[in-house]
């Protein structure tokens, strides 16, 4: 079977992601034992290597760990609320901090705008780690995943149009979904404050997605289902062709009966996918077709 295959100009970890990760393991380099508060990344098999390395993962939401006293504690790039780092600050021996630089900006821009209106208004998922940290930022910001949801909320609240209201994005969301969220409270509110604070890394990858998947027969999006960022980009994929997400070499082989001769393949990640594992995935498939067209986008 002969297939080309197109790689992705933006693909693999993002710069928050691997800064936060490379941190992990330089720390490992001279300590026993790192505890990262929360999963330091989607993907499993990023931390399960860490993990052999000595890498610990726990709820700092929860009890901490005993002995935390006793070691270095990584915040991650999701980040965490105020509160929650202070209290790491007070129990362990030392609090590396990798909050993105770019979440940690719309959590500054988050506070400014609650400050100066009457509602925040937040697109994203009520339970994603950046929106549990920012809810130590911002008192009260209403949170929807959705437009179909925000307008059940408009309806529920049945606010005064009066009022001021702010907009804002958790980093990872769609633009296109922030623009619709936008268009229905323009039309309920007099007065909308709109910043948007998605990452411009994750926009880029969408684009490209974007014309990728419309010259595509099949478009492979490698990552975890756990991520959010990773199930965004197979929607938006599946909005144009036939797509589908693997995990590992071992997924995909499960996915050959899928190819067939003479396809247009296109590759893609998500921003918690290490870059070692796409050069894997490519690897694979060239052991599973017997010729592969690589084509690398620039
Ligand atoms: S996707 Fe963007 S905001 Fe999120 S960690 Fe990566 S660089 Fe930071």
């Amino acid at each position: 079977m002969k297939i080309r295959l197109i790689v992705a100009k933006n693909i693999g970890f993002c710069f928050g992601v691997r800064r936060s990760v490379e941190t992990v393991e330089k720390l490992l380099e001279s300590e026993r034992k790192v505890y990262v508060a929360g999963e330091l990344v989607h993907n499993e098999r990023v931390l399960n290597e860490l993990m052999k390395k000595g890498m610990v993962l726990f709820n700092p939401h929860s009890d901490l760990p005993k002995d935390l006293k006793a070691h270095t504690v990584v915040v991650r790039a999701h980040g965490l609320p105020p509160n929650i780092v202070k209290r790491l600050e007070d129990h362990a021996g030392r609090v590396v901090d990798t909050t993105c630089p770019i979440v940690m900006d719309m959590f500054k821009t988050a506070k400014g705008l609650a400050k100066k209106h009457d509602r925040l208004y937040v697109l994203g998922d009520p339970n994603h780690p950046e929106i549990v940290a920012l809810r130590g930022y911002v008192e009260d910001p209403i949170v929807f995943k959705d437009r179909n949801e925000l307008e059940k909320i408009l309806k529920m609240r049945n606010d005064n149009p009066n009022l001021k209201v702010a907009l804002i994005s958790q980093t990872t969301k769609d633009f296109m979904t922030f623009q619709r969220s936008l268009e229905l409270l323009v039309k309920h509110f007099k007065c909308v404050s709109v910043n948007r604070t998605i990452c411009d890394i994750t926009i880029k990858r969408e684009e490209e997605l974007g014309e990728l998947s419309k010259k595509s027969d099949v478009v492979m999006v490698i990552g975890s289902e756990k991520s959010s960022n990773t199930n965004k980009l197979l929607r938006i994929a599946r909005e144009n062709t036939k797509a589908f997400l693997v995990s590992d070499p071992h997924d995909l082989r499960r996915r050959i009966p899928e190819f067939s001769d003479g396809m247009v393949v296109s590759m893609v990640s998500g921003t918690s996918t290490p870059d070692q594992l796409v050069d894997e995935m490519i690897d694979e498939l060239k052991k599973i077709c017997e010729e592969v067209d690589v084509v690398w986008s620039r």
